[in-house]
Parts: structure tokens; C-alpha cells; sequence
């Protein structure tokens, strides 16, 4: 019966298959290109590439004023239980962002796993004080804030239809698994 119903159920036979297919490239960006990359000298650089339509242009801007809010609803609901809002330095230095808000400790329901960077803001339950000194996580996460400027009001779904498991979700491979602690 239940080999049956396997044969009439196409979308059955994925659960028996040990690697399920799985989308290992970000998906196309909402606005026709990244920000400025190694040329960028903060988050605003993203706005300033010479030749840019201006409808792209209004298309960045929009990404970024969504991450931004993003972040400052991040870190208002943050400092509302209790954290610790800092900046923190960057030190990859191919990114367009210099400092990365991290808020510490916070513990509510987005701060799944080790922490979870929300537009331009990382909340942990991590001590400020490990966090800082933990540069590669910082950069994951810098990496996200970035993703979050290309991505803009998408990221959240863009980021959930590239799946639940970490070490095959595009979005983290982009920010760097092994920065990010992620032993895959
Ligand atoms: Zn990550």
C-alpha cells in the first residue's frame, strides 16, 4: 500500500532520497545589481555608483531604508527586554559596512540558534564582550546586514525558501559557514 502510494505521489519519493536537490546560489537580487562592493565606503556607497538608473536607484534606496528599520525595530525590542545595544567593528574590509549593531544578551524567539541578524542589527544571547572579540562571526553576520541591503523587504522570505538546514541554505553559505560555526 504504502509503495502505492509512493508511486502515485511524485513528491513522496524525496522523502526516502538521503540529499534532497537543494538551490546552493543566492537568488537573483530585486534591484538589477549587488551595492558596491570593494569600492564601498560605508552602507551608503550602495547609493552612489555612477550610470545608475534612477530606478534602480530608488530600488536600493528602498532596501536600505527597509534594512535600516529593520534594525532599529531590532534593537528597540532588544533594549525593551534588557540588552545591550553596541557597535561593533567590521574587519572584513570588502563589505560595504564598517560597524554591525549587536545587542546582547537577548534571548526572545529571533535570536534562534547563536543569534540572528535582523536588517543592520545581530541579536544574541552571547555576552557582548565574546561577540566583540569573535571576528569572524561578526563578518558572518556583517555579511547577512549586507544581504539584507541587497535583498531589502524579500530577505525574510528569500531567506526562508533557502531552506531550514544551514549548511545548504544559500544564504548562509554567501555569509560563510565556517565563520559562522556552522561545522557542515
Ligand atoms: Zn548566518
Amino acid at each position: 500500500m504504502s509503495a502505492l502510494l509512493l508511486c502515485l505521489m511524485p513528491g513522496a519519493s524525496a522523502v526516502s532520497s538521503p540529499t534532497p536537490h537543494v538551490q546552493l546560489e543566492l537568488p537573483p537580487v530585486p534591484c538589477q545589481s549587488a551595492p558596491a562592493g570593494q569600492n564601498g565606503t560605508g552602507i551608503f556607497a550602495s547609493l552612489h555608483d555612477i550610470g545608475s538608473s534612477s530606478s534602480q536607484l530608488r530600488c536600493r534606496a528602498g532596501h536600505l531604508t527597509f534594512a535600516l528599520r529593520t534594525g532599529n525595530d531590532a534593537r528597540a525590542s532588544a533594549q525593551a527586554q534588557g540588552a545591550r545595544c553596541e557597535q561593533v567593528p567590521v574587519t572584513d574590509d570588502t563589505l560595504v559596512m564598517s560597524q554591525l549593531w549587536v545587542c546582547s544578551p537577548y534571548d526572545g524567539l529571533l535570536s534562534a540558534r547563536g543569534g540572528t541578524t535582523y536588517g543592520l542589527t545581530f541579536l544574541t544571547p552571547t555576552p557582548l564582550d565574546d561577540v566583540r572579540s569573535n571576528r569572524n562571526l561578526i563578518n558572518h553576520e556583517a555579511r547577512h546586514a549586507v544581504q539584507w541591503l541587497r535583498y531589502g523587504a524579500t530577505m525574510p522570505l528569500a531567506y526562508a525558501r533557502g531552506g531550514s538546514d544551514p549548511c545548504a541554505n544559500p544564504f548562509e553559505i554567501d555569509a560563510g559557514l565556517l565563520d559562522g560555526g556552522y561545522q557542515c
